[in-house]
């Protein structure tokens, strides 16, 4: 919102019923005179969607799976809401690229993500990005549909959000704006400190369980194999323009300090806060002004020391790997999400052990050698074909 009496941007909020969806309606509802909630989608969570729909009355609702609309209809039309109500995933990108959304929250995990994203950016809408996978796989192509598009990208994961505020004009050259170094901080995750000795029999559970963090289960397990900071190391190069030495990873176990930029004259920024989403989403959706998040201050005097240390690369492989597949180029990034993405819903299913992820990622990266990204539909067949390498290795290993 530009102006007091400017009316509320209309959010579209894709993947409503997941974590960030939920920071994200938090914000939104704090503030109805600068924020609406216009279009929300889910997958498959239909009871979660219409409860969502009735607490925030968007204009359109779209569940991804075709065969649950019959029954969004049925539990919205018996709450008394009157929206329109779509289904698939073609819908989500048509309800981006459409009028009822100048904003657009992009929140599905994983590479399901990619089409709206790009969408998104196509439209020159503003475009709030959480689903780093869309821009791990698709980064120049990202780029290119956001420039033709003309619109602005602003970072919702709190990493490149805290970078984005230490740097002057948010996105800028680099080189030309002093900045030697991208400090991307990391918690380490519920395994911090442990031997892969230790590690070789860890549960699920025990994976999903982010000392600072709640998060959905993919990014959780992400955390917890240090895979989500190799995600991010590919983010902040496309979004910032930073080279891979240009790049460097702390774990900082208190998250309270959500990353850095050093400059050529010393000069360190950091931005600091406590562990809640609705920090970044709240700067994201109201960028350049600032809105209350419901966030509580930060009380520095009551912190433990704060305590940075270099990751063990030896022992979570998946950063070393994700800065491998970075330096290979092309297409090697999407490769490595599309192996990781199965080896995490593997893992969640029982099927893998923890130390097999970072196995079954450099499997694929290996039998898959980089290629040149050319198009979405080129970059989608890849995806396929590393996600059917991932499935084989996975069925001969058993
Ligand atoms: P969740 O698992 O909590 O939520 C995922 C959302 O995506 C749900 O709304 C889900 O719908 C929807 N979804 C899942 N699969 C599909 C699909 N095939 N088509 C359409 N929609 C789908 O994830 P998070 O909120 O944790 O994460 C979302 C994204 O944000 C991820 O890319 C993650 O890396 C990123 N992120 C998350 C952070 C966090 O703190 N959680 C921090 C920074 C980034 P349904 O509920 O119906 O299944």
């Amino acid at each position: 919102m530009n102006s007091s009496t400017a009316l509320p941007r209309r959010v579209a909020v894709l993947g409503a019923t997941g974590s960030i969806g939920g920071s994200t309606l938090d914000v939104i509802a704090r503030h109805p005179d600068r924020f609406r909630a216009s279009v929300l989608t889910a997958h498959s969570n239909v009871a979660a969607l219409a409860d969502l729909c009735i607490r925030h009355r968007p204009d359109l609702a779209v569940i991804a799976d075709p065969t649950l609309e019959g029954e969004l209809a049925r539990r919205l039309l018996a709450a008394g809401v009157r929206c329109d109500i779509a289904s698939g995933h073609e819908a989500i990108t048509h309800a981006v690229s459409g009028s009822l959304c100048d904003t657009v929250v992009a929140a599905i995990v994983g590479a399901a993500g990619l089409d709206s994203t790009l969408a998104a950016a196509r439209t020159g809408k503003r475009l709030l990005l959480a689903n780093k996978e869309s821009i791990v796989m698709a980064g120049p192509l990202l780029l290119e549909a956001l420039a033709a598009g003309g619109g602005e990208l602003v970072p919702v994961d709190s990493e490149h959000n805290a970078i984005f505020q230490c740097l002057p004009g948010g996105r800028p050259n680099l080189a030309s704006s002093g900045v030697r170094r991208l400090i991307l901080t990391a918690s380490g995750g519920p395994f911090r400190g442990r031997s892969r000795a230790e590690l070789a029999g860890v549960t699920p559970e025990q994976a999903c369980k982010h000392p600072n963090w709640i998060m959905g289960r993919k990014i959780s397990v992400d955390s917890a194999t240090l895979m989500n900071k190799g995600l991010e190391v590919i983010e902040a190069h496309h979004l910032f323009g930073a080279s891979p030495d240009a790049i460097e990873v702390l774990v900082h176990p208190q998250s309270l300090v959500h990353s850095l930029v050093e400059y050529v004259d010393g000069s360190v920024l950091a931005q600091l806060g406590n562990p809640d989403m609705r920090t970044a989403i709240a700067h994201a959706l109201a960028w350049p002004a600032r809105v209350e998040a419901g966030v509580s201050p930060l009380d520095l005097a009551a912190c433990a020391p704060l305590a940075f240390e270099q990751p063990d690369l030896a022992t979570f492989r998946c950063l070393a790997l994700a800065f491998q597949a970075l330096r290979a180029g092309g297409d090697a990034p999407a490769i490595l999400n599309a192996a990781n993405e199965v080896a995490v819903e593997a893992f969640l299913a029982g099927g893998l052990p923890f130390l097999g992820i970072a196995d079954l990622v450099e499997s694929v990266l290996t039998e898959l050698p980089a290629q040149a990204v050319v198009d979405v539909q080129t970059l989608n067949e890849r995806d396929r074909a590393a996600r059917q390498a991932a499935r084989r290795i996975l069925r001969n290993a058993c």
